[in-house]
């Protein structure tokens, strides 16, 4: 037999879960993690979903340094369909061992977003400071 007051609870777990439901519909504060989205910091555009955001060796973000001395912080996605690729894969000092490397630009406004690299693995290395988190 049920306790006095279970009814009542219920029902009020019921009616919270319907507000927070209406709230998202709303398109209130809460936001799925769907709708995370990295942007081209230059132009807005769409880059990647937040879900797609993988570790790199581990860690949320790493910093290399290129030929010319240059260092990039990039984070990690499995997926960016705001890049498009504008050069053949090389291996050339690949930060990635077994990886060719792509250069990825904003298919928006062409800036240069970061790299794809194929091969052991798949996965986009996008620059941190050139995008804006969600
Ligand atoms: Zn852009």
């Amino acid at each position: 037999m049920a306790r006095p007051g279970t009814e009542r609870n219920e029902r009020a777990e019921y009616n919270s879960l319907v507000l927070r439901e209406e709230t998202q519909q709303a398109g209130g504060a809460a936001k799925t993690e769907a709708d995370r989205v990295w942007r081209c910091a230059a132009c807005a555009a769409e880059v990647a979903r937040d879900r797609h955001r993988i570790p790199l060796d581990g860690a949320a973000t790493r910093a290399f340094v290129n030929p010319d001395g240059i260092e990039y912080v990039i984070a990690g996605f499995s997926e960016a369909p705001g890049c498009a690729e504008v050069s053949s894969p090389s291996p050339y000092w690949s930060w990635f061992p077994g990886c060719a490397w792509q250069v990825s630009v904003c298919r928006g406004c062409s800036a240069h977003l970061g790299w794809r690299f194929t091969g052991a693995d798949r996965f986009y290395g996008l620059i941190v400071g050139r995008l804006t988190p969600p």
